[in-house]
């Protein structure tokens, strides 16, 4: 990435989001943040983040399960920034229950937030970026876009759904100095996994460590969580013109877990 760069990382308020975008910040490029959270905290991490790394920062509270919002957020970045040069898709939900069960209203979340959102930011920023013969679109996937568990069916669908149209993106930008991946994260140590530590070792009685390597990381054979910055230091090689010839992949980082 080069520091004329600008990005829009959405769902960057917090976990992989916020450390893309953080990383990306560090190498001088203007960021557009997205995401909930408190006024107050969003406000203090726009402004952490523009001093800390010398570069602009917004944030836009776009919802990325309304598309008239996502348009208006690409616009806004081009309109405010100059252009959306990196595109981070990375918001995301889960839901965990049977099919049979599964709310009809969790489903259609999910599939906004987590597949179509991207649809959306993309057919916004694509035209910038083909006139300008550079881009980057990187799709925050999961080992759920190659492989299911049981009671995830809406998050696997999306997340599958996802790479089918990172693909397709990358074959219709293939000429334009545009690339299209997605980087596919196995479970990866964010405030939201660590805060399901203590309450599953009270209800299983179980030890930190049991719970860790037997329960969260069962399917993973490193025994260990993918960290959010080795996540972002994937996104920013993606950026760099050595990436320039990977589009349309879906970069594996599992701990294994799609080995077995
Ligand atoms: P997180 O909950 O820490 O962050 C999610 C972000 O998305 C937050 O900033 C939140 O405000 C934002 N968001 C949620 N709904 C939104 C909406 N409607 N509009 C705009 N923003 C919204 O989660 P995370 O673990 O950092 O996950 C980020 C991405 O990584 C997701 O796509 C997730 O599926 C994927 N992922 C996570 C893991 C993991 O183990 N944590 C593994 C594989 C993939």
């Amino acid at each position: 990435p080069k520091s004329q760069h600008r990005a829009v990382v959405t769902g960057s308020t917090s976990g992989i989001g916020l450390a893309v975008a953080t990383a990306l910040a560090g190498r001088g490029i203007d960021v557009m943040l997205n995401g909930f959270g408190e006024p107050e905290a969003i406000r203090a991490l726009v402004e952490t983040i523009g001093r800390d790394h010398g570069v602009r920062c917004l944030h836009s509270p776009a919802d990325m399960s309304k598309p008239a919002e996502i348009a208006a957020m690409i616009q806004e970045a081009e309109d405010k920034l100059g252009s959306v040069d990196i595109l981070v898709n990375n918001a995301g939900i889960q839901r965990v229950s049977p099919i049979e069960d599964f709310p009809i209203d969790a489903w259609d979340a999910i599939l906004a937030i987590n597949l179509s959102s991207a649809f959306h930011t993309i057919r916004a920023a694509v035209p910038g970026m083909k006139r300008r013969g550079w881009g980057r679109i990187i799709n925050t996937a999961s080992a759920h876009s190659l492989v299911a568990s049981p009671f995830k069916a809406a998050y696997v669908a999306a997340k599958h759904g996802l790479t089918g149209l990172t693909k397709t993106v990358a074959l219709e930008l293939a000429t334009s100095g545009v690339t299209a991946n997605c980087i596919s994260p196995g479970y990866v140590w964010t405030p939201l996994v660590e805060k399901q530590i203590p309450d599953t070792m009270k209800a299983r009685n179980l030890t930190r460590e049991q719970v860790i390597n037997d329960v969260v990381l069962a399917a993973q054979p490193t025994k260990q969580f993918v960290t959010v910055e080795q996540v972002a230091a994937t996104a920013l090689f993606l950026c760099s013109n050595e990436a320039a010839q990977i589009t349309g992949a879906n970069i594996v980082m599992d701990g294994g877990w799609t080995a077995a």
